[in-house]
């Protein structure tokens, strides 16, 4: 297939004709979108109404909402029993005297406890504060304590492994629920029987009247860039949840739409659980690891029609090669988007050319609740870009001045820090016990987001580093995507991770640590491939002076290189905080 610069949309491409358009965007107003919902009845809004009662009291009532997939057990809930069963919960918690502004945790893989539990915990007017099951008991006590956590909701296995040893150390922690198929037969001391709470539990419930700015979710940010912060969100994000599950993933009421991400992060959550349901659709839950072939089977098998998933995924899906893609066909899936890092251009082209659909690239932050900026089905994608900014977001190009104000950059093409105007409603409304750090985060209007970008003409963003990760090489600010990116052009490559080394003449030279593809190996003549590659790519100023060679590259459980622990180890320096480190 030709390569260019631009991947322009056709008839092909808009099976479904996209929510978003032009003249969404000139009549866009976040109030129009609040009407859209239908709040609670007394006044109020709550996200497990939206997201479930308003369907289970209308036509959708039988419709699958969630349908979980995965090694125990298979199993389909329609929105009339999701709303049962989490009103059961929210009975439960009640019960236990549990309810409004509590902290509930969750510590589960994918099971459906998990998503009964957040939206009932909602209901009940708990905030919720879904954990990675992978998390050792260290991350999982430190995220306790700080988030003082009345309730948990676990499976025996896990509560043993795991929380059993650092139970006393939580002292806010009230009670244990003990979830999931094994949980039926489990006699812990200390813990409660979820599946008997729940059989003794009404079936109805009245919604606690929470306000838009009630709190509902704590989420802990990657850790990518150091330790990881608790960002607070309120009730009043379900409304970018809706608008972004409209234009942003092009929901429509038939989809099957599939959401890769564990609600352990935010995406998993925003995008695994609350916008889906929002809009009535069926939502696919895997309770599996990474797989290829699995992968390709539930795409095709689950007739997935919009899929959401993460450049490490699809990194790991062209690594498996081609032919394991070929050996599936998905002529229901329309629309693919990814999240979460920088989406080289080489795998837009792959989903192009591999999955016969290219990878739409979206912008957000455990920060700001929800998508920001967005490559759209009606869109035209530049490769490598990361879209535009969404209806109701105000995107800017921002340079700092000394005073700590900050100034708009209005001309195309510079880089500078991303920002975005304050007020969209998913904003975080602060960091847990932390508000010097929130404080930092805003000048005047404007949210700063610590990514640095550029805005071309057309007001497509690109990426070009966290603000941390950037190299300054002989009076060049060189972004490490760039670089990864064209490496990633290189077939040998399978991953890249670019790092600044200090450098007494230079001030940083640009070093490269790169995994290879299958049938590769690490040598002599495949280095200088590589750097002769990158400089003929890149020019010498900009190509890596040093290439290693990995087995693999470190990354946060969410997935993201982690290029502060490539530089840490590097230079022999302490790793800092490894909470999120896959593996660990
Ligand atoms: P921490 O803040 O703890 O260091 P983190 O920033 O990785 O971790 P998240 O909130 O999960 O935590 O990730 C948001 C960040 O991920 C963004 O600020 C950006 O750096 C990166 N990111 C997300 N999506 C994209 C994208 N499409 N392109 C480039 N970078 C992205
Ligand atoms: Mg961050």
């Amino acid at each position: 297939m030709e390569r260019s610069n631009i991947i322009r949309k056709t008839a092909v491409d808009l099976r479904v004709s996209p929510n978003l358009n032009e003249e969404v965007y000139a009549t866009f107003s976040w109030e129009t979108i609040r009407e859209q919902l239908a709040g609670l009845p007394g006044g109020g809004l709550n996200i497990a109404h939206e997201a479930v009662d308003r369907h289970a009291e209308g036509p959708r009532r039988d419709h699958t909402a969630l349908r979980f997939l995965g090694s125990v057990s298979h199993r389909d809930i329609s929105y009339g029993e999701l709303s049962s069963l989490s009103n059961r919960f929210a009975n439960v918690l009640r019960r236990l005297g549990l309810g409004r502004g509590d902290r509930l945790f969750t510590l589960t893989g994918r099971i459906p406890d998990l998503y009964i539990a957040v939206l009932g915990s909602f209901k009940n007017g708990l905030v919720v504060s879904p954990l990675f099951s992978a998390f050792g008991p260290e991350p999982i006590a430190t995220r306790m304590n700080l988030g003082e956590a009345a309730v948990l909701v676990t499976t025996p296995e896990l509560y043993e492994r795991k929380v059993a040893g650092i139970r006393d150390r939580i002292p806010s922690l009230r009670h244990v629920l003990l979830a999931g198929e094994e949980a039926a037969t489990a006699n812990i001391p200390g813990t409660l029987n979820l599946k008997r709470l729940m059989d003794e539990a009404l079936e109805t419930f009245e919604i606690a009247v929470t306000q838009p700015e009630d709190l509902a979710l704590l989420h802990f940010t990657s850790g990518t860039t150091g330790t990881p912060k608790g960002a607070m969100h309120v009730h009043a994000a379900v409304i970018t949840h809706w608008s972004t599950g409209k234009y942003a993933l092009d929901l429509h009421p038939d989809d099957v739409f599939w959401c890769t991400a564990d609600p352990g992060w935010v995406t998993g959550t925003s995008y695994g659980i609350i916008a889906p349901l929002l809009h009535g659709v069926t939502s696919i839950v895997d309770a599996g690891d990474f797989d290829a072939e699995r992968w390709y089977r539930i795409l095709e098998d689950q007739g997935v029609t919009v899929w959401y998933t993460a450049p490490t995924a699809i990194r790991m899906l062209m690594k498996a090669g081609p032919e394991l893609a070929k050996a599936h066909a998905f002529p229901k899936l329309r629309f693919i988007a990814s999240v979460g890092e920088p989406l080289n251009p080489e795998a837009v082209w792959w989903g192009r050319e591999t999955l016969g659909l290219p990878i739409h690239d979206n912008w957000w932050q455990t920060e700001t609740g929800g998508i920001m900026i967005a490559n759209n089905p009606a869109l035209d994608i530049k490769p490598g870009s990361m879209g535009r900014a969404l209806p109701g977001v105000t995107a800017a190009i921002v340079k700092h001045h000394e005073d700590g104000t900050v100034e708009v950059v209005e001309a195309s093409d510079q880089e500078g820090e991303l920002a975005l105007r304050r007020g969209w409603p998913s904003m975080l409304r602060g960091y847990l016990n932390n508000a010097e750090r929130y404080r930092q985060c805003f000048a005047g209007d404007w949210y700063l987001t610590g990514d640095l970008a550029r805005r071309d003409a057309d007001g497509y963003f690109w990426f070009v580093g966290r603000a941390d990760d950037v190299i300054k090489s002989a009076g060049h600010l060189i972004g490490p995507f760039e670089v990864e990116s064209a490496l990633m052009e290189h077939p040998a490559v399978a991953e890249a991770g670019v790092i600044g080394k200090p450098d007494a003449i230079v001030g940083e030279v640009v070093k490269a640590f790169v995994s290879l593809k299958a049938g590769y190996s690490p040598d002599e003549t495949l280095r200088k491939q590589l750097i002769g590659h990158a400089r003929k790519k890149l020019g010498a100023a900009v190509a890596p002076k040093e290439i290693e060679f990995l087995p693999s590259l470190p990354r946060t459980r969410s997935g993201k290189i982690m290029r502060r622990l490539l530089k840490a180890r590097e230079l022999g320096l302490p790793e800092g905080d490894t909470s999120t480190l896959e593996g660990s």
